[in-house]
């Protein structure tokens, strides 16, 4: 990783080291261009608990304001609750300053439209070209506006997702739930929620001013101290959240990580059970998603990986469930985002109106073994390691629609450059452990001996 460039700008965002490459500089740049896309309508501002936030916060609010934009200042938010709060207030657009899963030392902006999506990749493209530019519409200092702050996010994003589940039948269980935030932007948020749910709630990892207590990616080698706490407290489930809160991984009620991929399949198989509706997911999802579509007669629809990419094809085929195996839920007819909230009511309805505990559920689908790695990888090096994989698998089918991703009859392989960081990421998926490492083995074997 040494001397490489660690700036990623992309759909997903605009992320680097803070004060590094993610610099005050390019902060308020990217505020001015954002501005000056929004024709100076209200902007909502956003943070997680990392501590460059408010150097890079003032930074985009500087910006915005030299283009004539009110900025609406919420503090520290969950990102969903900010998105649904960008759509359900009218302003133009939003900016939520975050690396979400990325260590502390990360900082990143992602931008929203006035419906509280991340922007769509087109307008995605406009605001790149405006910031590449340079030509932002400053406005004269009489016309700089005031900045305005704001409280009502968490509350009213709480009170849509409360009115949308079946409330009572969730409070009447009094679930116990562990709930790790990372020391994130859901520390108080998330424990709040559950507790509005019925829940008497232990608490891992909610403290704001601490962040990040264990690494903020939700996978289950960083989830000890939950299991622990589910275990000990004899909890129904426990819930990691990443550090911006669109992310949730489940525990079971033996303490035992179910694997990110179990929540959106979980979100699906409930949300199906109402009513049929096609899924959408990514190319990196587990296939216990298929099962679970099959099971209720419905077809699966993939996309490239990326919130985005997931929501514009959900929109487009009507699709009431979908996400992203990395322990993303969409339902956007509640909010246009992955929503780790939905998420958590999503799940503790399932268990209060099915009855069947965390494990139970996992029990009653085939078993998948998934494994993710990531190569450090400069850009310049990526579709080098693609054409590699391309030759290495070639007697299989190749699907190209997003880096590499090999189809065989027992598993799949899928190679892609990072939208977020430096790196390849390579996902294999097989029946077994040994069959996934089976699948992964032509591809270890040529990067060990260094020939890429
Ligand atoms: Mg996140």
């Amino acid at each position: 990783m040494e001397g490489l460039p660690p700036l990623k700008i992309g759909p997903a965002g605009v992320r680097g080291i803070a004060g590094r490459t993610l610099t005050p500089r390019l902060a308020a740049s990217f505020g001015a261009a954002f501005g000056t896309c929004g024709g100076r309508g209200p902007v909502m501002i956003g943070t997680d608990t990392r501590p460059s936030r408010e150097m890079v916060t003032q930074a985009v609010v500087s910006g915005l304001l030299s283009t004539g934009c009110t900025p609406i200042v919420l503090g520290i938010v969950p990102l969903p609750a900010m998105q649904f709060y960008v759509g359900r207030a009218g302003a133009a657009g939003g900016i939520y300053v975050s690396a979400s899963h990325n260590p502390a030392e990360w900082n990143a902006l992602k931008f929203l439209g006035s419906d509280g999506a991340l922007l769509r990749p087109n307008r995605f493209a406009e605001l790149l070209d405006l910031y590449h530019q340079g030509t932002y519409a400053r406005v004269p200092s009489e016309e700089i506006p005031e900045i305005q702050v704001r409280g009502r996010a968490i509350a009213e994003h709480r009170r849509r997702i409360v009115e949308a589940v079946a409330i009572e039948t969730i409070r009447k269980r009094a679930f116990r739930v562990a709930v790790d935030c990372c020391n994130g932007a859901a520390s108080q948020a998330a424990p709040e929620f559950l507790r509005e749910l019925g829940c008497s709630v232990i608490e891992v990892f909610t403290d704001a001013d601490r962040p990040f207590a264990r690494d903020p990616e939700p996978v289950a080698a960083n989830l000890g101290e939950l299991c622990r706490a589910v275990r000990a407290a004899g909890a129904d489930a426990g819930f990691a959240l990443d550090a911006d809160a669109d992310r949730l991984a489940l525990v079971d009620e033996r303490g035992t990580p179910l694997g990110e991929d179990c929540t959106v399949a979980l979100a699906i198989d409930h949300v199906l059970g109402r009513a049929p509706s096609p899924v959408v997911v990514n190319l990196s999802t587990s296939r216990l998603v298929d099962d679970v579509a099959a099971r209720h007669g419905v077809p699966v629809f993939r996309t490239r990986v990326g919130e985005i990419h997931v929501l514009e094809r959900m929109q487009a085929c009507g699709a009431a469930v979908g996400g992203e195996g990395n322990g993303s839920v969409i339902v956007p007819a509640l909010n246009p985002c992955r929503d780790g909230f939905v998420a958590m009511a999503l799940v503790l309805e399932s268990l209060a109106q099915s009855g069947t505990p965390l494990s139970g559920w996992r029990r009653q689908w085939p078993d998948h073994f998934l494994i993710k790695q990531r190569i450090p990888c400069r850009q310049r090096d990526v579709a080098r390691i693609l054409r590699l994989v391309r030759r290495l698998y070639r007697e299989y089918e190749q699907d190209l629609t997003d880096g590499v991703l090999v189809k065989r009859p027992d598993g799949w392989l899928h190679v892609r450059g990072s939208l977020t960081e430096p790196v390849v990421r390579v996902i294999a998926e097989g029946p077994t452990e040994r069959d996934t490492r089976a699948l992964l083995r032509p591809l270890a074997q040529y990067l060990l001996t260094g020939e890429v």
